[in-house]
């Protein structure tokens, strides 16, 4: 109960340090590119940005995140990105493509997620996340089996929202305090909070699975 696994992540942290100065197709200088995604000249698909997911999503690199920025986002990119629009290119332009677009996926989901994001967060900062992180605080962890007994034995529709609603309440405290620790650049302080944050999670999603069984229409 009180070993958590944050979750591994996938994916190269290490990708290059900067994006090609001209373009790989037609050799022209690239300042600014369309969409920021093609060459202005010959309007090949350009390679992701190398730095982090961050770069590719094209959003500010901050703990606070906006999901609906980060959809608007995802959506734009995936647009561009489509395989059909890729169909008569080049094959290596193609790849790039099929690259960049996995690459987008794989930064929407971590970046979506506050755990997942405030996990690579911490390793881009250098931090090492050890693979079991313990929860030594034993008042946390007896409030987070309280709260576990709560949600198996919750019957009624309105048992079951209102710990929904007290659930994100206390995740969105949280997501308070990781920014402000992210932005004070404890990290010490926003590893311990993640631990946390994870317990948080799991419960969420057992809230959710009993939404569903119970056919809850919210
Ligand atoms: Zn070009």
């Amino acid at each position: 109960m009180n070993i958590i696994r944050l979750l591994p992540l996938k994916g190269n942290l290490t990708l290059c340090q900067t994006r090609y100065l001209s373009c790989w197709s037609c050799g022209q200088d690239i300042k600014q590119l369309v969409e920021n995604l093609f060459c202005s000249n010959c309007k090949s698909l350009q390679q992701p940005p190398k730095e982090n997911y961050f770069k590719i999503l094209g959003v500010s690199e901050t703990y606070d995140q906006n999901e609906n920025e980060l959809a608007k986002k995802f959506k734009e990119l995936q647009k561009y990105l489509h395989p059909d629009k890729f169909g008569n290119k080049p094959k290596e332009e193609q790849e790039i493509s099929e690259n960049y677009s996995s690459l987008v996926n794989e930064s929407y989901n971590t970046l979506l997620n506050p755990l997942t994001r405030g996990i690579y967060m911490l390793r881009l900062s250098g931090k090492e996340i050890p693979e079991e992180t313990e929860v030594k605080d034993q008042a946390f962890l007896m409030m987070i089996m309280e709260k576990n007994e709560e949600v198996e034995n919750a019957e009624t529709e309105e048992e079951i929202m209102k710990l929904n609603k007290e659930n994100k309440e206390l995740m969105n405290q949280l997501q308070k305090q990781v920014s402000q620790a992210f932005n004070d650049g404890d990290l010490k302080l926003v590893l311990k909070l993640l631990s946390q944050m994870k317990y948080y999670t799991s419960i969420d999603q057992q809230i959710r699975n009993l939404i569903r069984s119970k056919g809850i229409i919210r």
